[in-house]
């Protein structure tokens, strides 16, 4: 893929940049394993300045590098506000919350024969972040807000179409005072990925983006020994059973559904509607999707701007007219308007069947399935029934089915009567082949640590030999 700037509102591409030579990229591992050992020396108190500073430089610079993204990727100029928001808010819970989440935890000294016991959390030193470009910056934060916090160093290979968003990301940390080399952006296509991983000064690494992306780094990671944390797609289940509010379950369904365009890991993507209220709830649903107004992402009137680029939408119809060939049904939407701009109505498909591409494949744009279901067991085989376990969202008033969609639903989160979002105070991930591993929180922080266990004796009273054998 170039590494460029193309408008997908208009298809123009407005800047492009030479990868990188080989020369530069060694040079990058040089200083971020330089930066490391003066990264690993510093205060959390002092990381903590840093990131608090990034955080008022991004909050004094929100509307152009709002502006700076809607043009990279299309989302919308509110949506683009609305994650440099997130970040700020990101950078200042990590820079506050570090402090306790890398605190040494004391352990039980006595039953373990020492003095003194306990854990202590370390960096671990430069770590590879292979990211999208859905969340240009808000991927990226999320990984190296905890992970500069612990000590860590950044190596950014951003998605290709994104360069100057990760370019403004390196320049923000730098600005905001963190050693040359301890955040560096490297414009290098993916198949550059595999010597960076391989060299031995990186540690390890984070990768946000396709499962097939996931595969291929986390095989090279595992051939090195060293540890990933993987974010991949997701195919998030939005379960509505008789109960729910119906009203306030389409409603937000249809922002869970076309949020970032449609373009997010944890959009509902799969609607699964008891058969009770499956008229009723499809009806309500349509009729919001397709009252959505598509168009120029920096006009505010606009609520679904331009897919990422031409590929991306014709990915979209073809997975629809998938299903449509196959015999299912258009509620809303699947005519593609004219005009430049890569853009793609908000559509409800229904009657979907297991041989349609959509029923078990992840789609990535403002597309909805609609499944219908007879009972609260069928509706979780349903939800269960694809490789993908990110998020999932249950409607349902009654707490014995909360309890059961809780429980049973192969998801890395459950939302019940809302919908999935990532917030810096809860742990994000997923399971099966959404991934491993886990973001946000205390844990994400300390992905990218040493757990340390320190074992002290030595006083003439301690003796962990004779502990072992008491
Ligand atoms: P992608 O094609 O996998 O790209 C993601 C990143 O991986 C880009 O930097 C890309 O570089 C790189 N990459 C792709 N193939 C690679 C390879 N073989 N070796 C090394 N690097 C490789 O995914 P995308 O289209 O940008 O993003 C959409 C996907 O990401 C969706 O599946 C979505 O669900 C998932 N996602 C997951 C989460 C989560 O938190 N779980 C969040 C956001 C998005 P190039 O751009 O240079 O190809």
């Amino acid at each position: 893929m170039p590494i460029a700037t193309t408008n997908p509102a208009t298809g123009e591409t407005l800047r492009t940049f030479a990868p990188i030579s080989s020369e530069q990229v060694e040079a990058a591992i040089s200083r971020s394993s330089h930066a490391f050992r003066q990264l690993r020396d510093t205060t959390v108190e002092e990381r903590g300045d840093w990131l608090n500073r990034a955080a008022a430089l991004l909050e004094a610079e929100r509307d152009d590098v709002a502006r700076l993204v809607t043009t990279e990727m299309g989302k919308t100029y509110a949506a683009a506000r609305a994650e440099v928001a997130v970040c700020v808010n990101a950078c200042r819970f990590y820079a506050t919350k570090a402090p306790a989440f890398l605190a040494d935890e004391p352990a039980d000294a006595a039953g373990v024969g020492a003095a003194r016991a306990f854990v202590r959390y370390q960096p671990l030193g430069p770590v590879l972040a292979v990211m999208p470009w859905n969340f240009p910056l808000w991927q990226v934060l999320r990984f190296a807000a905890p992970a500069l916090m612990a000590g860590n160093t950044g190596l950014l290979k951003h998605a290709s179409n994104v360069p100057q968003s990760a370019l403004y990301l390196e320049d923000l940390f730098r600005r905001a005072g963190f050693p040359p080399g301890a955040f560096s952006t490297l414009l290098v296509g993916s198949d550059a990925v595999e010597a960076i991983l391989r060299d031995p000064r990186v540690r390890a690494a984070t990768v946000t983006g396709s499962e097939h992306a996931g595969r291929v780094i986390a095989q090279i990671a595992g051939s090195e020994l060293k540890k990933t944390v993987l974010e991949l797609g997701g195919s998030d289940p939005f379960v509505v059973m008789p109960s729910a509010d119906l009203d306030r379950a389409a409603e937000v369904a249809t922002a869970a559904r076309c949020r970032n365009n449609g373009q997010s890991c944890i959009a509902a993507k799969r609607f699964i509607v008891h058969t009770d209220v499956f008229d009723a709830f499809a009806e309500r649903f349509a009729a919001r999707m397709s009252a959505l107004r598509v168009g120029d992402p920096m006009a505010e009137t606009t609520d679904v701007g331009p897919l990422v680029s031409e590929e991306s939408r014709a990915e979209i119809v073809a997975q629809v007219r998938d299903a449509v060939d196959q015999g299912a049904t258009l509620r809303c939407g699947g005519e593609l308007p004219a005009g430049e701009g890569w853009y793609y109505p908000p559509t409800v498909v229904a009657d979907l069947t297991p041989q349609m591409r959509m029923w078990a494949e992840e789609v990535f744009g403002p597309v909805a399935g609609l499944y219908r279901v007879s009972s609260c067991e069928e509706a979780i085989e349903v939800a269960n029934g694809t490789a993908f376990g990110l998020g999932a969202n249950a409607w349902t008033q009654d707490p014995a089915e909360q309890e059961r969609f809780v429980i049973d639903l192969e998801a890395g989160n459950v939302f019940v009567n809302g919908m999935t979002t990532s917030f810096p105070e809860l742990p994000f991930g997923g399971v099966k082949n959404s991934g491993y591993g886990r973001e946000l929180a205390a844990v994400g922080m300390r992905e990218f640590c040493n757990t340390k266990t320190v074992w002290v004796g030595g006083d003439g009273r301690t003796d962990s030999v004779a502990a072992l054998a008491e």
